[in-house]
């Protein structure tokens, strides 16, 4: 058996109630390797054009990596893959914690649903066996309550704790924006994946197993070597040092100086309480425990608890710096306890928060220059930093009560329902999809990124500021018309591979960048991949998602940003500049270096040709 893989994918019927467990070819493993390459070939090979987000025959494919669980640093990860009934196209989410590596222990590389039942249901594999069980006594819970309800009617003594993966309401009542919810707090978030699985009436995942990831028989030493340096290199360099010792709020004062941090929904760019939103102020002020996923050498994840005032007493997941700018700046709240607290709310009603906030913010913006009252949204007051009247929209939605049901499709569509001068207001990338939380206008590699990203807002490798030398890229990039389109057309194909393999986004920032997990990979599988034929299969992921769009309809004009987004800021670094008289050249440059056509970027033969895909 190849090394990394436990060679086994398990089929879910749910319309029929069948399980069935199938192989996937070394071949095939080759050139798509897991995660989210693995989840697209299956996606591209069983969703037929006409297939409907929430049509039964879409999928939904929960794909580990070959790295899942095999002990290399932040290991847990799992991606999720289906077709997102939030854009229409394709979308993979990621999620970190253990739920990926002990599927993995459980004796599965994958699963593919398909079908959906007529009653609530979840799985439950323990070891190699999988049941489908009934899931009416969690139905209507919150993620936080399903989970723990769930780990202890589970629970075996002598073997480890379960794992779970659940839906919350927003996922039951199929919020087009509603993620997937692993060890409190862990969400696969983007493009509506608990929506999908809300469709199918899947409550939940649990796995339980205490198996082994193998490693290839003839490469152990090499496999153990390789884990001690890229543990030790993970934690070196700008990115992986401060999610050490600060977690990614320690980024927060950082990207303020640099005016990536949004101000009330990109209409404004002050904000005075920065400082109390940093790592280096929370860490200080808020005691917690570590809580790293599997595997994980980084003091990154932890539980912390609100010493005083308003949310005294609550025990909540550290937030990350998307979370205190979603819930603190971009909605004017200057009180990071506040921001915890929505935090918590968020994932408990299973909602993911770059959309919630930027949808929140809209109709902040809207409510203060008079183009909503509270007669528009139930009475609630939405004033910036009305905290107590985000909750309850969040409710709202996730309920799909009252004014929530105008609001549960996301910012694109709650624009059009405001009407007027909204639509200028909101802001999202690829024609309704929110972008992760930042002011992308000071930050054009990161912009462009997501505006051309095949699956969602893929976080991807902003070179504005930095540079990548393992892939050729000495100097950053800068506010480059010329530059950025043909750096992300190498960065893309690095990203891409990450998510193929199973490990976490911040484990990979270190200097020793694509070698370390090359090398790991290598001596895990036993295969002998070059560096070129690693991001290669990258590039072949990238192209055989920009086909299944294709099938969906997309255009050039989906590779696209909202208006607001190509505003120029009024102060700070970024003042004065817009990608607008650049974006559309950029696009073609982009299409151009991917080997694709300018025109119509659509992927040209002789580029499907190298990459061995087959129409
Ligand atoms: S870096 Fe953080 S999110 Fe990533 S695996 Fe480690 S603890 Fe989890």
């Amino acid at each position: 058996m190849l090394g990394g893989y436990l060679g086994k994918v398990l089929r879910v019927n749910l319309t029929e109630g069948t399980i069935t467990s199938e192989t996937v070819s070394p071949a095939v493993l080759r050139v798509y390797i897991g995660g989210t390459g693995l989840g697209i070939f299956f996606l591209y090979n069983e969703v037929p054009a006409g297939v409907t987000p929430f049509s039964p025959d879409n999928r939904l494919v929960f794909c580990t990596g070959p790295l899942t669980g095999s002990g290399v640093p932040g290991s847990g990860n799992y991606s999720v893959v289906t077709r997102s009934p939030l854009s229409g196209f394709a979308v993979s989410a990621q999620s970190n914690g253990h739920f990926g590596a002990v599927l993995k222990k459980a004796g599965f590389d994958a699963i593919i649903f398909q079908g959906a039942s007529l009653v609530p249901v979840y799985l439950y594999i323990n070891n190699g066996q999988a049941f489908l069980q009934d899931a009416q006594e969690v139905w209507g819970k919150e993620t936080f309550e399903t989970e723990t309800f769930l780990i202890e009617k589970h629970r075996i003594v002598g073997m480890p704790k379960p794992r779970v993966a659940c839906i919350g309401p927003a996922g039951e009542n199929m919020v087009l924006y509603a993620g997937i919810e692993n060890e409190m707090g862990h969400l696969a978030a983007s493009g509506g994946v608990g929506a999908v699985m809300g469709s199918k009436k899947l409550k939940a995942v649990v796995v339980l197993g205490n198996g082994r990831v193998p490693v290839n028989p003839g490469t152990q030493d090499e496999f153990r070597a390789a884990i001690r340096k890229w543990a030790g290199d993970a934690k070196e360099g700008g990115l992986g040092a401060t999610v050490d010792r600060l977690g990614s709020a320690g980024l927060f004062e950082a990207y303020y100086q640099n005016g990536w941090v949004p101000v009330k929904n990109l209409a404004e760019t002050k904000f005075p309480a920065h400082e109390r939103f940093d790592g280096v102020y929370l860490r200080q002020n808020f005691p917690g425990k570590r809580n790293s996923c599997y595997a994980c050498p980084m003091d990154h994840c932890r539980r912390m608890t609100i010493p005083n005032g308003k949310y005294a007493g609550m025990v909540v997941e550290e937030p990350e710096y998307e979370d205190l700018a979603g819930w603190g700046s971009n909605v004017g709240n200057d009180d990071p306890a506040a921001a915890f607290y929505l935090t918590d709310l968020t994932d408990r009603l299973g909602l993911d928060l770059k959309e919630a906030t930027f949808l929140v913010s809209l109709l902040m913006e809207c409510y203060e220059k008079g183009l909503l009252t509270a007669k528009d949204l139930d009475g609630l007051q939405l004033d910036w930093g009305n905290i107590e009247a985000i909750a309850e929209l969040l409710k709202r939605i996730a309920g799909l009560e009252g004014v929530g049901e105008h609001l549960a499709g996301g910012v694109v569509k709650a624009a059009r329902w405001i009407g007027k001068e909204a639509p200028r207001f909101a802001v999202y990338v690829k024609r309704g999809y929110a972008p992760h939380v930042h002011d992308l206008r000071t930050k054009w590699g990161a912009i462009f990124t997501q505006a051309i990203s095949q699956m969602g807002s893929q976080q991807g490798i902003d070179l504005t500021n930095k540079a990548a030398p393992d892939i050729g890229i000495d100097q950053p990039v800068g506010f480059s018309a010329e530059g950025i389109p043909r750096a992300e057309a190498m960065t893309g194909r690095k990203r891409q591979l990450e998510d193929c393999l199973g490990v976490c986004y911040f484990v990979c920032r270190g200097p020793g960048g694509l070698n370390h997990y090359i090398q790991a990979l290598n001596a895990l599988t036993g295969w002998d991949m070059s560096v070129e034929e690693a991001l290669t299969v990258g590039e072949r992921v990238i192209n055989l998602l920009r086909l299944f769009n294709i099938r969906f309809g997309h255009t050039v004009d989906d590779d696209s940003v909202s208006p607001r987004l190509l505003e120029p800021p009024k102060d700070g670094p970024g003042a004065g500049k817009s990608l607008a008289p650049w974006f559309n050249q950029m696009r073609r440059t982009y299409y151009e270096s991917m080997g694709w056509d300018p025109d119509s970027g659509h992927p040209l033969p002789e580029t499907l040709d190298r990459l061995g895909i087959k129409l």
